[in-house]
């Protein structure tokens, strides 16, 4: 393999990884291949690149889609007061702080 093979393939590896971790990678429980954890696409890409990289292109749209099904919950757990402005748990029927029920 020639040296600018060699970056290329190390390069990929890198952007593939960071990205991989970006979208949060292996959180989604989306099954095969979306399921893989960052590193193990960053590794896997620089191990067998010809299979992982156009894998993880395919895999992508999956895992951009899921990241952004997640910060709709995020927001969805917790829940401002209206009376003291405390933020809290969303598991809770009232603020905690205050004890006010939750209309
Ligand atoms: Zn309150």
């Amino acid at each position: 393999m020639s040296d600018w093979m060699f970056l290329f393939v190390v390069v990929t590896a890198v952007i593939v990884g960071a990205d991989a971790s970006s979208l949060g990678a292996g959180q989604y429980k989306l099954g095969g291949w979306a399921d893989t954890t960052p590193l193990v696409w960053g590794l896997g890409t620089a191990l067998l690149w010809i299979i992982v990289f156009p894998a993880y292109l395919i895999t992508r749209p999956k895992l951009v889609a899921a990241k952004a099904a997640v910060p709709v919950e995020e927001a969805a757990a917790t829940r401002k007061c209206a009376v003291c402005d405390q933020v809290y748990d969303a598991q809770y029927d009232g603020c905690p702080h205050c004890a006010k029920a939750n209309a």
